[in-house]
């Protein structure tokens, strides 16, 4: 009996081995994480301190970029193997991709973009919430088969800590199968400062902000602040103001403080934000949905509220 939990991006990887941890206690099975690739012994070696049991580790030069096939078929190949109850991956693209190739060539049910994993005290299967209706209700699945299946998207769990005890790590050798398609070439995405996902602070600018300039009073407080700046949908995607959003559709962040400045609330925009530490928002209609989720809130016009906090937080600086 055993929980297996798998992405290609470290971080989820931390962040699927918390949940899977306290899952694997909660049931009395082993927890298992995969690492795959060419030349990966050493990251399993690291990964090996951060709660696992066991630690897989599959070495192929058909995994060395990530392709759907090859993985989605080395994946297939343990699972038969091993059998495990449940596989847990990460959210992402990849990761949703080949969790569904998986799921269809094993013939299994698999729920995709999960936020919230518990387990069914009767039948001991997982009992998986996902948003639906655009974010204003949860609904609670089950696979009816094993293995489960089931993806979760990045910051939904805290990450692991290292600690002193190290998992088996065990070398599988797999077939993994010919790609079908050549990766010619991979180029880096190109971030300027503080990526999004990472920032302490992140001051989302919303339609109460008039122009594209004004935006440049919500940088200077995001800055005085250690912080970025963000968007809602309609600025981002609908006036073409930033390439990414916070919110449901967009990123998703947690970071330490969120300021909402002209952002009215709306349900899928709350559910990218919620699990920020402290909520502050900027509105000037006291009746804002904002304000029943924000643990701070100013009623106010943002073009006199913004330029005063920025005066104050210069003050203090000096
Ligand atoms: C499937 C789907 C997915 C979506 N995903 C996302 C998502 O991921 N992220 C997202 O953000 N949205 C998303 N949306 C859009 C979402 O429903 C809202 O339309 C959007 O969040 C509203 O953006 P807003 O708060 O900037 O604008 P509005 O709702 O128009 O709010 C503007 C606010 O500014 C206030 N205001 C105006 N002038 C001032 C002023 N001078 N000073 C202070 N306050 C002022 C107003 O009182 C108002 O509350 C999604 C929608 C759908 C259908």
């Amino acid at each position: 009996m055993s929980i297996w939990v798998y992405s290609e991006n470290n971080d989820l990887m931390l962040e699927l081995l918390t949940k899977g941890r306290e899952l694997a206690n909660q049931l009395g099975v082993e927890l298992a994480a995969l690492v795959l690739g060419q030349d990966v012994a050493s990251k399993a070696e690291e990964l090996a301190y951060y709660g696992a049991d066991k630690v897989y580790v599959v070495e192929h030069p058909n995994l060395a970029t990530f392709i759907a096939e090859p993985h989605t078929s080395a994946l297939a190949e343990l699972v038969n193997k091993h059998k495990p109850d449940s596989v847990i991956m990460g959210a992402t693209k990849r990761g949703n991709e080949v969790a569904a190739r998986l799921a269809a060539r094993l013939n299994v049910g698999c729920v995709t973009n999960c936020t919230g994993i518990s387990v069914d005290p009767e039948t001991k299967m997982l009992l998986l919430n996902r948003l639906v209706y655009g974010g204003t209700a949860i609904s609670t699945q089950r696979c009816k088969t094993k293995p489960q299946i089931a993806t979760v998207p990045p910051r939904t769990f805290e990450k692991a800590s290292k600690t002193d005890r190290k998992a088996e790590v065990i070398k599988e050798k797999v077939e993994a199968e010919e790609p079908k398609v050549k990766v010619l070439e991979l180029k880096k995405k190109e971030v300027k400062g503080v990526r999004l996902e990472e920032a302490d602070v992140v001051v989302v600018a919303g339609r109460g902000v008039k122009k594209k300039e004004d935006v440049a009073m919500l940088e200077e407080l995001a800055q005085l602040l250690g912080g970025v700046v963000s968007y809602t949908r309609p600025l981002a995607y609908d006036l073409k103001w930033s390439p990414t959003w916070t919110g449901m559709s967009g990123v998703i962040i947690k970071p330490r403080l969120y300021i909402g400045v002209g952002v009215s609330g709306a349900i899928q925009h709350v559910a990218g934000i919620r699990d920020s530490k402290v909520i502050v928002a900027i509105n000037s209609d006291p009746d804002a949905p904002i304000f029943k989720v924000a643990d701070y809130g100013i009623v106010g016009d943002l073009y006199a509220v913004v330029p005063e906090l920025v005066k104050k937080l210069k003050e203090k600086a000096k």
